[in-house]
């Protein structure tokens, strides 16, 4: 499913052609590869359009390569596509809580409510299952079989056709035991045209437990049709969710999810396999970072999040020229790890404290190489907040500590805090020279 995506992602990285002719092809393999997912077109043509006014209206910045950066907005729209930030809260909020599952026979809903019971067993809960689905024969013996699997006790009734009776007399027999999470496994229609009928018995069962939640099992290879489907459950139901299950097993897992996620419906997670562990909670931006390529996108997102450190690192600068604030070794480290993920070394120069504001200090007087840098870091990592916030503190016997800690020589501790205070010094320099700028301006101004 959607596994051309991150042949497309490769394609465009390395790729030879001119970068505006990679984008134009990189977003027509991205709208096939969507659209045979059954991805709405209309919701497939606005993503590309946000993708290309985004190109136009943004600027990449000067530590990502263009074609990184397409990525990334790519991945920012192709996530919002399937929910954006959203998170779903799978732990409960209350205990005790009834979750009742309802969807079309063959969905996969008794598949996975032991699928649910088994992700909540394992997070320590005490769970329980009852098996209400009476119109399939054999849903109470698959369920009765699941939860021996998986040693969580089933409550049913064979040979009962009173759904409702069975879920509430079940129920209230694990409320009374304590149970924690109560799963309950309903009746499912016959075919995806009948869900006002499905929804009228989803009615009268939540009318009968009153759960706490109610999830929609959705089979993912029908495709966009989810849409319908879920936009009525949606409004229907207060308390609803949604499982998309079978993602492994169709090609029309994108259409599912994205069309569900249209509605607004929460997805919560979904079913990758037939095998009781094979459910993973959903998370957008994952689920996108693993269609776009996981090592490819996740470089670029390091990348992207050094860039606002060093965003939040300048303004902190700014503040220390400005007199606010004083400069910390605490800072000078998380500058060096942005540095480091952000790319080649050169560019240590540049964006060193102050440096980039001097000019006339002779560059090999600063420059930092790399086998330096990492010395300077395991440095760093041995010293306590307190030393990083206020070095001068540091006396020798700190000095020889640090330098045992971190498999170093004394004399580096002392050319790492020596370069600290030259960087100071530099800091005050600028300052005083800003100040007589100023007032030298000060003179003429006004
Ligand atoms: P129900 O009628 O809705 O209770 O559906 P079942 O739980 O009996 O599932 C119908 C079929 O779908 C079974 O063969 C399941 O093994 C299969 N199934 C359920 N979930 C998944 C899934 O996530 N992936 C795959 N490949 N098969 C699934």
């Amino acid at each position: 499913m959607l596994d051309n995506i991150k042949d497309a992602v490769r394609k465009f990285l390395s790729g030879s052609s001119s970068y505006e002719q990679a984008v134009d092809e990189f977003i027509k393999d991205l709208q096939k590869a969507l659209i045979s997912s059954d991805v709405n077109v209309k919701l497939v043509f606005s993503l590309s359009n946000k993708i290309k006014e985004r190109l136009k209206k943004e600027k990449p910045p000067s530590s990502l390569e263009r074609r990184e950066w397409f990525i990334k907005i790519v991945y920012d729209e192709l996530s919002s596509l399937f929910g954006g930030d959203k998170q779903p809260d799978v732990v409960p909020d209350k205990i005790p809580y009834v979750i009742m599952l309802v969807g079309v026979q063959g969905s996969g809903k008794t598949t996975t409510a032991g699928k649910l019971a088994y992700f909540y067993k394992k997070k320590g809960f005490k769970v329980a299952l009852v098996g209400a689905d009476v119109y399939r024969p054999a849903a109470l013996d698959q369920l009765i079989q699941l939860g021996d699997l998986i040693k969580v006790p089933v409550y049913g009734e064979q040979g009962n056709y009173d759904a409702v009776g069975i879920a509430k007399r079940g129920v209230e027999k694990f409320l009374s035991e304590k149970y924690e999470i109560i799963i309950v496994d309903t009746a499912g229609r016959h075919g995806y045209g009948e869900e006002t009928k499905l929804l009228e018995e989803m009615k009268n069962i939540y009318d009968a437990l009153k759960p706490d939640e109610v999830t929609l099992v959705i089979d993912a290879s029908i495709g966009q049709k989810a849409f319908d489907l879920a936009s009525r459950f949606n409004q229907a139901s207060k308390v609803g969710s949604i499982i998309i299950t079978k993602m492994d097993g169709t090609a029309k897992g994108g259409g599912a999810l994205s069309a569900v996620a249209a509605t607004g419906a929460i997805i919560k997670f979904i079913g990758t396999g037939e095998k009781i562990e094979e459910l993973e909670v959903f998370n957008p931006r994952r689920f996108v970072a693993r269609i776009l390529g996981m090592g490819d996108i996740e470089t670029i997102i390091e990348k992207m999040k050094a860039l606002e450190d060093y965003d939040s690192i300048q303004k902190k600068m700014e503040e220390v020229m400005s007199g606010k604030t004083k400069l910390t070794l605490r800072d000078f480290y998380k500058q060096m790890i942005a540095l480091r993920k952000m790319g080649p070394l050169s560019k240590i120069l540049q964006l060193m404290p102050g440096v980039n504001m001097l000019g006339q200090i002779p560059e090999d007087q600063i420059k930092v190489g790399e086998v330096k840098m990492r010395r300077w870091m395991a440095i760093m990592n041995s010293m306590t907040y307190q030393e990083l916030d206020n070095p001068s503190i540091i006396d020798k016997s700190r000095i020889k500590r640090i330098a045992f800690g971190s498999g170093t020589e004394i004399d580096e501790v002392k050319e790492l805090l020596d370069h600290f205070n030259n960087v100071q010094k530099m800091l005050k320099m600028i300052k005083r020279r800003k100040r007589d700028v100023e007032k030298l301006f000060g003179q003429f101004g006004n």
